[in-house]
């Protein structure tokens, strides 16, 4: 449902979870964040409000890291409880994928990676991204060469957000059927699912086009389409309040 990502010098958690409040008018049944500090992958998720989340937060606080996620789910695929929620990680917890969106073949893909010996633990069609970008990572490339391939194998409408503890500055967001926009700072950059979640940090933005992938590092963007082609990118200012 709402989509936060970030990267730069400030810490993200504070970012990243008041970029989550500004989308709560969407509605949403759980949220969680995922932090990148250390070369360690620190998550927190709850079912509920985001006051739930915050609570949780404040009782085992996670590493400030400068690089993190956040996502509030509206469920479709397994019920809203904390388990879950999103981000979901893999079997080596170096990589958390949140996802906007259905995955129509994520059937056939969590058997294929059931059969290949990953143990799942959610109900989601979400969870199977996490594993394939572990394959994938597996079999070489960084993150965003990943991501691309993963894209390439999925039916149906997602936005994706990924981050790697291989790859400490760089966050990863794709996109097919549904919405990502990319805030533009200095020093810093943001990913939303709306403009609302980073408009008090910079008013200049990109939207992603269709079937995109954008690489996001504190110093700069880069975007491609699903085959690693750069792809033109029209900044613009957001100029109305949201
Ligand atoms: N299909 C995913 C799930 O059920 C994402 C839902 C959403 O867009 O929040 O977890």
């Amino acid at each position: 449902c709402g989509i936060v990502g970030y990267v730069g010098g400030r810490p993200a958690l504070d970012v990243v979870v008041e970029g989550l409040a500004r989308l709560e008018y969407r509605g949403y049944d759980s949220a969680g964040v995922a932090v990148l500090a250390d070369g360690k992958l620190a998550t927190a998720k709850r079912a509920g409000k985001l006051v739930n989340l915050r609570g949780a937060l404040a009782e085992e606080p996670p590493p400030a890291g400068t690089l993190g996620m956040g996502h509030t789910r509206w469920a479709t695929h397994g019920p809203p409880n904390d388990r879950n929620a999103h981000p979901h990680v893999d079997c080596t917890g170096s990589v958390a994928v949140i996802h906007n969106g259905i995955i129509e073949n994520f059937a056939e893909l969590r058997a294929e990676l059931a059969e290949n010996g990953h143990g799942l633990v959610s109900d989601t069609d979400t969870e199977a991204v996490a594993h394939l970008l572990e394959e994938e990572l597996k079999a070489g490339g960084d993150l965003a060469a990943a991501m691309r391939r993963v894209c390439r194998r999925l039916e149906g409408a997602f936005t994706l957000v990924a981050v790697h503890t291989g790859d400490p500055d760089l966050v990863v967001g794709a996109r097919r059927n549904s919405p990502l926009v990319v805030g533009v700072g200095d020093g810093e950059n943001f990913l939303a699912s709306d403009v609302a979640a980073f408009i008090a940090h910079t008013r200049d933005a990109i939207e992603l086009g269709q079937d995109q992938v954008v690489e996001l590092r504190a110093a700069g963007v880069t975007v491609t389409d699903f085959d690693g082609r750069p792809a033109d990118v029209t900044e613009y200012h957001v100029d109305w309040d949201v």
